[in-house]
């Protein structure tokens, strides 16, 4: 195994046509499998409707299958570096500014940084947040100052599916017992 934390190419094994979940004509599915370093090897799984534009991809384990709690600490700069495989299932906590992002029915498998989740949660709260109040945008201030290295950030991600892994030494990764399978699906 490689000490290099970039992804290589993905390799594509199958492409197939299936109805599409919104208008029910043929759309075209592709399957590309990655090798994580220090991780195996995970499947991403693309569909895209010609006739309505619909899209979406999930992500699969091809290794293991346990669910996984994974606590990382953004400390210093450089950390947000990290790459993020973040599956359709996982549920994000953000405790220093008290948010959770759970998964719904438009979630998407992707393989993103530690930098790229942070960006979407303060482009979350700027919408939240239209009547600027206090504690809305001290948050907003408080994630942009991890970036500075002012502030420390503490991410967890909770994977039913077990799937999603932060690649860095720096990641504590934890099996878990499932709640409510139900409440994590967010059905
Ligand atoms: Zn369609």
């Amino acid at each position: 195994m490689s000490e290099n934390p970039v992804l290589k190419e993905p390799i594509k094994i199958l492409e197939y046509k299936a109805p599409c979940p919104v208008c029910g004509r043929e759309g075209v599915v592709e399957d590309f499998v990655y090798e994580v370093p220090h991780f195996g090897r995970i499947l991403l799984t693309k569909f895209q409707c010609p006739h309505c534009g619909y899209k979406r991809s999930d992500i699969e384990n091809l290794e293991e299958n346990e669910p996984v709690e994974i606590t990382y600490r953004v400390e210093v700069p450089g950390d947000e570096r990290a790459l993020f495989v973040k599956s359709s299932s996982a549920t994000i906590r953000v405790p220093e500014v008290g948010v959770e992002i759970t998964p719904g029915a438009f979630s998407q498998g992707e393989i993103t940084t530690v930098e790229g989740i942070i960006l979407g949660l303060i482009d979350v709260l700027k919408l939240a947040c239209e009547s600027p109040s206090d504690s809305c945008t001290s948050k907003i201030q408080y994630l942009q100052g991890v970036f500075e290295g002012k502030n420390h950030l503490t991410i967890i991600v909770e994977d039913p599916t077990g799937v999603s892994r932060i690649l860095s030494s720096k990641a504590e990764v934890k099996k878990i017992k499932l709640k409510e399978e139900k409440q994590l699906l967010g059905e």
